[in-house]
């Protein structure tokens, strides 16, 4: 994918806000901290675009980057951190729920977790909710500069059992530190929107 414009000007946290020109969307999920920001400032090269968090779970909007004038990925906000209030929490769901469910132009989901520890609770949730939903899904386990290389096989099983991930959906190991996975990633997205 070769990026030709990038441009972070839409921030939603309802459907009256989400753009209107209709581009093909990929949306990008994941706990707080799981390395989401990295991934995307990955992704488009940009070194900061998005923001690495300095306070997780603080991201509470929908934010729609529109890339080469052409599609749309969305970063959904950070799910599962502890210090958020319930009703915050049950207000982040109804929001990330409603766009998940509704939003025409969205063509797959990025889930992100991370590869140095098992899937929590909160992903398994996210990826059978997506999955209930039929949004092609690709499961792509972050931090993987940290893992061994002899620890990568377990690492994707014990993901891809945990979240029993349909043979629909697809998994990818990467690392925003050595940029691996980045192209398989621009691949499958590619393939989503059909560029
Ligand atoms: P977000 O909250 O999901 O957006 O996560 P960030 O992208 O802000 O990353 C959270 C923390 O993990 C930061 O300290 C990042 O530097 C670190 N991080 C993110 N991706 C990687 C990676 O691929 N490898 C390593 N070693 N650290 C990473």
């Amino acid at each position: 994918m070769k990026i030709t414009s990038v441009a972070m000007n839409l921030s939603a946290v309802s459907k009256q806000q989400y753009p209107t020109q209709n581009w093909p969307e990929i949306a990008l999920a994941g706990r707080s901290n799981v390395g989401k920001s990295s991934l995307i400032n990955t992704l488009i090269q940009r070194k900061n675009l998005a923001r690495t968090s300095q306070t997780p779970g603080k991201t509470q909007t929908l934010n729609f980057y529109e890339i080469n004038q052409a599609f749309n990925l969305v970063d959904v906000p950070g799910y599962g951190y502890a210090k958020v209030s319930q009703k915050r929490r049950a207000a982040f769901g109804q929001m990330i729920e409603e766009y998940l469910t509704t939003r025409q132009p969205l063509q797959g989901v990025l889930i992100l977790v991370d590869g140095r520890h098992p899937p929590t609770a909160d992903d398994v949730s996210m990826y059978q909710f997506v999955h209930y939903y039929h949004l092609p899904t690709l499961v792509v386990a972050t931090k993987m500069d940290k893992v061994k290389k002899n620890r990568w096989q377990q690492t994707q099983q014990v993901i891809e059992q945990t979240l029993t991930l349909s043979p629909v959906d697809q998994f990818q190991f990467f690392s925003a530190v050595t940029k691996l996975g980045r192209a398989e990633v621009w691949q499958w997205i590619e393939q989503q929107i059909h560029l």
